[in-house]
């Protein structure tokens, strides 16, 4: 049996869609939760991109120890410098470099001809392999990119020390059927490929990245890119999570593979993006969904519950969905935290312990009971060391009345500013009373969501805000059990983020 090598772009493709940002103390988390997942490359960012970048790379470089980090690179020097230097502390380091090959983007976007791709690819890998071992190349728009001159480049790459060939679906235009030809014919007709890996890079933009990734795997491929709760630039990637348990479900059906993925951490991981970016995932997404093994028609319950395997194809627990069952209540002590957030695949210092210990007693005296997802809302909503606080907040609304708002905030100087507002609803009258205490009223309130974290009446729920300043559109959130506390605080984590000093230093 083959292995298949997962590589997880959650932390550079996926934090490049919008509103999927996340902060560096975040990154961390989740390379964390990756690398207990079991992946096998975490592809950090892109470190010529920009300074944050540069600094989350270092960041999960530090701190991985089993998994590659990656970090990718236009196929120029400087970029392919940049990154290595971003790498240097990472265990086992990887250079991944791209360049476009299609037609369109020779003409429109590089103004190259064949020859100068050709000879940019060989340069680009030799200068990354002159840095690391292991470099990865992609072709990008590989799938628009003529087979013939594919292959050219493929070879090009493979002969210049590339231990890693990337076919990225750029656009999600290919279809399983092509796409599982194109991995046959580049194993079948391009020298030199023993003992280099092919990988799939697909997008979702017609609902096809997981069906193309496993396409791909039937072909041939060895690796596949993928991310958590599929996200990505536009449409999204290949999810990571329907990818393991179409190959663990229907073993066989994509070729003789195994994967390392301890599945039953995929609810959780899954649960952690998305309280890091405040993004939900659909109800009725696969796998990791909240319905995604609910039976709500009697005649199904009642199958279910004669014998499981009649409407359920995988076990709930299988993907961790026990791991969402009541797990502390007000009398938990600290022991029992300090394992729930151990087996959550977190590490805090002594200090932020303390603070998400006392966090979790107070949510366990307003809600009862506390959940996995409560924890880790605790957990990334801590925002120790940011310049402004909250210390009192006032809102009054109806129907028939104006709404208002009265807000006293504490700078980290010692200093507190009390401000009123008036406005269009209570958030709204908030908005303005907190902006104009910080001396931010040049913003705009530009986007707005509550999600809840997990269940029932008392259930935290998490407001994720989007404040535009001039061109800068930054974002905040804030868990809470009541819903104008966590908006006013979502605002004030945009506050803090504008200041440069939220905790992390990453905006
Ligand atoms: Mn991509």
């Amino acid at each position: 049996m083959d292995r298949l090598i997962l590589f997880d772009t959650t932390l550079r493709d996926g934090e490049q869609a919008p509103g999927f940002s996340m902060r560096l103390p975040d990154k961390v988390r989740m390379a964390r939760a990756l690398e207990r997942l079991g992946v096998d490359v975490i592809e950090a960012g892109f470190p010529a991109a920009s300074a944050d970048d540069r600094r989350a790379v270092r960041a999960v470089a530090d701190h991985i120890e089993r998994a590659v980090v990656c970090g990718l690179a236009r196929c120029v020097p400087a970029d392919i410098d940049a990154a290595a230097q971003a790498l240097q502390s990472a265990a086992r380091p990887r250079l991944h470099v791209f360049l476009a090959t299609s037609a369109i983007h020779r003409q429109h976007k590089l103004k190259m001809a064949k020859e100068q791709i050709l000879a940019l690819t060989r340069e680009g890998v030799a200068r990354a392999r002159s840095h690391v071992d292991d470099v990865e190349f992609s072709p990008e728009d590989a799938s628009r990119t003529e087979r013939g001159f594919l292959g050219e480049v493929v070879q090009a790459a493979v002969e210049a020390g590339a231990t890693t060939i990337n076919i990225p679906d750029t656009v999600g235009y290919a279809t399983p059927t092509e796409f599982e030809s194109l991995f046959a014919w580049l194993l079948a007709h391009v020298p030199g490929l023993d003992g280099v890996t092919l990988s799939a890079h697909c997008h979702d933009d017609l609902g096809l990245a997981v069906s193309n990734s496993l396409a791909a795997v039937r072909g041939g491929a060895r690796q596949v890119e993928c991310t958590i709760n599929g996200i990505g630039e536009r449409a999204g990637n290949c999810a990571l999570e329907e990818l393991v348990m179409a190959l663990r479900t229907r073993p066989g059906q994509f070729g003789d593979v195994s994967t390392r993925i301890d599945s039953t951490c995929l609810v959780s991981t899954s649960r952690l993006l998305s309280s890091i970016t405040g993004v939900s995932v659909p109800p009725n997404k696969a796998i990791v969904g909240k319905n995604a093994f609910a039976h709500e028609a009697g005649i199904h319950q009642h199958g279910v519950l004669a014998h499981a395997s009649t409407y359920e194809i995988m076990r709930p627990e299988q993907v961790g969905f026990d791991g969402q069952r009541l797990v502390l209540g007000k009398h938990s002590g600290r022991h029992a935290l300090r394992q729930r957030v151990h087996s959550l695949g977190q590490e805090l210092e002594e200090a932020a312990f303390e603070r998400l210990f006392a966090a979790f007693k107070d949510l366990a005296d307003r809600k009862g009971e506390v959940l996995d997802d409560d924890i880790l809302a605790l957990i990334v909503g801590d925002r120790q060391g940011c310049a402004w606080s909250l210390s009192r907040l006032q809102t009054s609304a109806g129907t028939d009345r104006v709404s208002t708002a009265t807000v006293c905030v504490q700078h980290r100087d010692g200093s507190a500013v009390d401000e009123a507002a008036t406005g269009d609803g209570p958030i709204d009258a908030t908005f303005r009373a907190m902006t104009r205490a910080t001396g931010y009223h040049d913003t705009q309130l530009d986007d707005y969501n509550v999600r809840s974290v997990t269940w029932g009446e008392d259930a935290l729920g998490q407001v994720t805000v989007s404040v535009r300043r001039g061109d800068a559109v930054v974002r905040g959130s804030a868990v809470s059990t009541d819903v104008i506390e966590a908006s006013a605080n979502a605002i004030l984590d945009v506050i803090n983020r504008l200041e440069g000093t939220a905790a992390g230093g990453a905006s």
